[in-house]
């Protein structure tokens, strides 16, 4: 243990008591010993309240995308803290930030804003639903959607034969059971397997969601091929395709997953990289499906299109589109993948990197999982082991390896911050 972490295991005692776990979300929670609280941010770098430095690869699970404070951003948030900030009326600015969203995302021919990745995927699984008028949802098994209780279902893959449709067991306590009837979840890449579901229960689903970059399962990616079948068997069944961007999206291309696949959504969401860590999301697609929004579909929130967090969005969204962020985003990924292969190369320890540059999934097998059965198949303890050495050392990863990678523009972009990139290399030398 290089680090001190006195400060934050006494506060950690006294936040216990007000705060469950003695923290704000769950996954913050690493341990009674182990868990600790940030002082500040900036560019790519953490301070925790002990003084400890980290070089931050989970970037608050993919907000920061150009950087922690980014100067640019921040003055455009301060200038929408100027205007005030809830008026419960619309402003201008959401249709430029709609117009900026269709422009990058050729799927996206309205969009309405909200708060969170869940209130997004939470609206369009309602709208979907209010549209193909059945109540029923598909999931890709290793999908991830939000804390909302129609998304906390995942595959008993214990109980499960191999035959038939996999059981579900909900994923948290209080998720009532009486929505299972609701719910299916399919092997990524099993394009069969999801035809026979939808021609057995395509009376009742009424909408897909997919992670084609599955940001919360080791960036494992669909083979391009099942994705165009499973655009295709969304169609003929009248099953509405809901593309889940919520850490993919003004992250892995300007267009999104779908642009990195060719295809496009009926409906898609989006969060985290698009206000650069203010919070806002978006759910956006076809014409004549979001248009059921207002005749008859709620959708709606006192925060919704927040003055401070769109004004941010406006910023981020516009320096995403027009300057070569993203690229240099990837490119810094490609030199943190071949650097830390180098490392992994030398010690014949076999490896692959999944998911995109800016996204990055490190497994620890020579052949790429095609989804989350090969990622529980898959050493991923020598991954669980490696991470704490990592963070000892001040490269701030997720202790669990279905959390990829991520990059941000400031990672290497200030000389005088240190090169974020480097230094990654020769503590994950050490750590190794
Ligand atoms: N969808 C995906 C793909 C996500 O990765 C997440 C969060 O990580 C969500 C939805 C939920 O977003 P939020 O945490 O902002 O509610």
């Amino acid at each position: 243990m290089q680090r001190k972490l006195e400060r934050s295991r006494a506060h950690f005692r006294k936040a216990a008591k007000r705060l469950p776990l003695g923290v704000a979300s769950n996954f913050r929670y690493w341990g009674d010993e182990d868990t600790f609280y940030i002082a500040r941010a900036e560019g790519g770098r953490l301070t925790d309240i002990d003084g400890n430095g980290y070089i931050d690869y989970r970037l608050g699970y993919g907000p920061t995308i150009l950087g922690y404070c980014d100067p640019r951003v921040d003055a455009a948030a301060q200038e929408g803290m100027r205007i005030g900030s809830v008026f419960a009326l619309s402003t201008e600015r959401e249709l430029s930030v709609a117009e900026r969203i269709a422009k990058m995302v050729p799927a996206a021919e309205m969009v309405r804003f909200s708060c969170s990745g869940t209130e997004a995927v939470m609206a369009a699984l309602r709208v979907a639903r209010a549209y193909s008028g059945k109540d029923g949802y598909v999931v890709a098994e290793g999908g991830y959607h939000g804390v909302f209780d129609a998304a906390l279902w995942t595959t008993d893959m214990e109980g499960w034969a191999g035959e038939g449709d996999p059981d579900l067991v909900p994923y948290s306590g209080g998720v009532p059971r009486m929505l299972r009837s609701l719910v299916w979840q399919v092997p990524l890449n099993d394009a069969d397997r999801l035809e026979d579901l939808f021609k057995r229960q395509g009376d009742k689903i009424g909408a897909m969601l997919i992670e084609p970059i599955q940001g919360n399962c080791c960036a494992i990616s669909a083979d391009p091929d099942y994705v165009r079948a499973v655009r295709e068997l969304c169609t003929k069944h009248g099953v509405v395709l809901i593309v889940d961007e919520v850490k993919t999206g003004f992250r892995v291309a300007r267009g999104g997953a779908q642009e990195i696949y060719g295809i496009q959504a009926d409906l898609c969401t989006f969060a985290k990289a698009m206000g650069n860590g203010y919070p806002i999301s978006a759910v956006a697609g076809r014409r004549d499906i979001m248009s059921i929004i207002g005749r008859g579909v709620v959708h709606g929130g006192t925060y919704t299109a927040h003055a401070v967090s769109l004004a941010a969005a406006e910023k981020t969204l516009e320096i995403l589109d027009e300057t070569d962020a993203l690229e240099t985003i990837a490119g810094y990924g490609e030199r943190l993948r071949e650097g830390l292969s180098g490392v992994l190369k030398q010690r014949s320890i076999p490896h692959c990197f999944v998911g995109h540059p800016a996204l990055s999934g490190l497994f620890f097998s020579e052949t790429p999982p095609a989804g989350y059965r090969d990622w529980k198949a898959s050493d991923y303890l020598f991954y669980d082991t490696l991470a704490p050495l990592l963070v000892d050392r001040g490269v701030l990863i997720e202790p669990d390896s279905r959390e990829p990678w991520f990059i941000c523009e400031a990672h290497a972009r200030d000389k005088a911050a240190g090169d974020c990139l480097d230094e990654t290399v020769t503590a994950f030398a050490a750590a190794v």
